[in-house]
C-alpha cells in the first residue's frame, strides 16, 4: 500500500500537481509520425495508466482497466475462447458470469460446464481451455484451494482465471498461487464508495495481458479518466476500509452464529466455518461479506428493514453496510438467505445494530 500511495509522488518534478490530474482529452498533440506517445484516448490515457500502475503494484502484475467488472470478464472470454473450446466455471459465483457464457459464448460453439466452488480442486478439467473460479464465492462464501486448482488446470492445459472481487488483492493474491489471470469488479471495495463502475484484469504473462489490452483497444471498452480518478481516490484508502470492514464482518458473523433466529452462517474467518482451513492458507483477511439464513423471506426482510445501519441495496465493498435477500436474483439459496456486506461504520455500532434487529425475530 505504501508503494501505491507514493507511486505518483516519486516521479513528480517541481510544480507538478500532487493529486492525480484528470486528463479529459481524447486527442493528444501529434505532429509528424506516431512515436509511442499518447495520441488517442482509446489507445491510452495518462490518468487511466496511472491507476493501472497503482493496481499493478497491488497485484504485482500488469493490469488493464475496464469500465466494469463484467467488461473485464468479457474481455478475458473474448481474448481466450474460440469455437470448440471448453470452459469450466463456478456454479455458485456471480450469476452474470454464467449468463454471459450461456447467452453469448455457447451459441458461438463454446462448451460450458459448471462446478461448485468447494469442489473445484477435484473437478474434471480435461479438454478445458479456461477454468474460472471465484473464491470466496459470492454469495455463498465457499472457498477453493487456489494452488490445488491451479495445478489441476495446468495439468489439463487450461488457463486459470480467478475472480478476486470478494477478497481484494490485500487479502488474497491468486496469481501467487498459480492463477494465470485475475479479474475483479473494482466497483466494489477497490473504488469503495458505490459511485463508480469499473474493473480490471491482471496477469504476469506478458503475452496474455497484451492480448487483453489489444482486445480492449479494438472492442472499445475504455474506462473514462473521470471514473479512473474516482477509482484512484478509493484505492488510496483501500487498506483502511478493508481492514475495518473485515473486522466488522468477523464480529457480525460471531454475533449471528449460535443465535436462535439464525439457522446457518457463512464467513471464512469463523474458525468453525467449512472454508476456514483453506482460507487461512491463502487469505490474509476474510472480506466484508457475511451470509446467513433466517427462518424465511419475511424474517430476512424484517431483519434488513429493522436494522438502522443497513442500507437495503445490492452490491458490496462500499462505505455503508448493505444487505439483501439473494433469492430475489434467483441465486440457489434459501428464502431466508441474507447477504450482508459490512461498510466502514464503527464495528461496535454495527454489532449493536445487528443484535437489535435479531432481537425481534422468532427462533428458527
Ligand atoms: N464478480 C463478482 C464477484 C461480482 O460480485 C460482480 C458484481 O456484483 C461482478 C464480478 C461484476 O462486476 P460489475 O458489476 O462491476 O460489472
Amino acid at each position: 500500500m505504501s508503494d501505491l500511495l507514493h507511486h505518483r509522488g516519486r516521479s513528480l518534478s517541481k510544480g507538478q500537481p500532487v493529486s492525480l490530474p484528470i486528463m479529459a482529452s481524447t486527442t493528444f498533440h501529434l505532429p509528424g509520425d506516431p512515436d509511442g506517445s499518447h495520441f488517442y484516448g482509446r489507445n491510452g490515457n495518462p490518468t487511466v495508466e496511472c491507476v493501472e500502475a497503482e493496481i499493478g503494484l497491488l497485484e504485482a502484475a500488469e493490469t488493464v482497466l475496464f469500465p466494469s467488472g463484467m467488461a473485464a470478464i468479457a474481455a478475458v472470454f473474448h481474448t481466450l475462447l474460440r469455437p470448440g473450446d471448453k470452459v469450466l466455471v463456478h456454479a455458485d459465483g456471480y450469476y452474470n458470469v454464467r449468463s454471459l457464457l450461456e447467452e453469448h459464448f455457447v451459441p458461438r460453439g463454446i462448451e460450458v460446464e459448471t462446478c461448485p466452488t468447494a469442489g473445484m480442486d477435484q473437478a474434471d478439467m480435461s479438454g478445458c481451455r479456461l477454468v474460472m473460479i471465484e473464491t470466496p464465492s459470492n454469495p455463498g462464501l465457499d472457498v477453493c484451494d487456489i494452488a490445488a486448482v491451479a495445478d489441476r488446470a495446468k495439468s489439463a492445459g487450461a488457463f486459470l482465471v480467478a475472480d478476486n472481487t470478494t477478497a481484494t488483492p490485500l487479502c488474497q493474491q491468486p496469481l501467487d498461487f498459480g492463477a494465470d489471470m485475475v479479474v475483479m469488479s473494482d466497483t466494489k471495495a477497490m473504488a469503495g464508495h458505490s459511485d463508480v463502475l469499473c474493473g480490471h484484469v491482471s496477469s504476469r504473462h506478458t503475452a496474455l495481458i497484451n492480448q487483453v489490452r489489444t482486445y480492449r483497444r479494438l472492442g472499445g471498452a475504455i474506462v473514462s479518466p473521470f471514473d479512473a480518478y474516482l477509482l484512484h481516490r478509493g484505492l488510496e484508502t483501500l487498506e483502511l476500509r478493508v481492514s475495518r470492514a473485515n473486522q466488522s464482518a468477523l464480529q457480525v458473523a460471531k454475533c449471528l452464529s449460535g443465535h436462535p433466529a439464525v439457522s446457518a452462517v457463512r464467513y471464512p474467518g469463523l474458525p468453525q466455518d467449512a472454508s476456514h482451513d483453506i482460507a487461512l492458507r491463502q487469505m490474509r483477511g476474510f472480506g466484508p461479506i457475511v451470509s446467513f439464513t433466517l427462518k424465511d423471506r419475511e424474517a430476512a426482510e424484517n431483519f434488513i428493514s429493522n436494522n438502522e445501519l443497513i442500507v437495503p441495496a445490492t452490491s458490496f465493498g462500499g462505505v455503508h453496510t448493505s444487505a439483501e435477500c439473494r433469492i430475489r436474483w434467483g441465486d440457489q439459496v434459501a428464502d431466508g438467505f441474507v447477504r450482508l456486506a459490512c461498510g466502514i461504520e464503527p464495528t461496535e455500532d454495527l454489532v449493536i445494530s445487528v443484535e437489535n434487529a435479531l432481537r425481534d425475530l422468532r427462533p428458527v
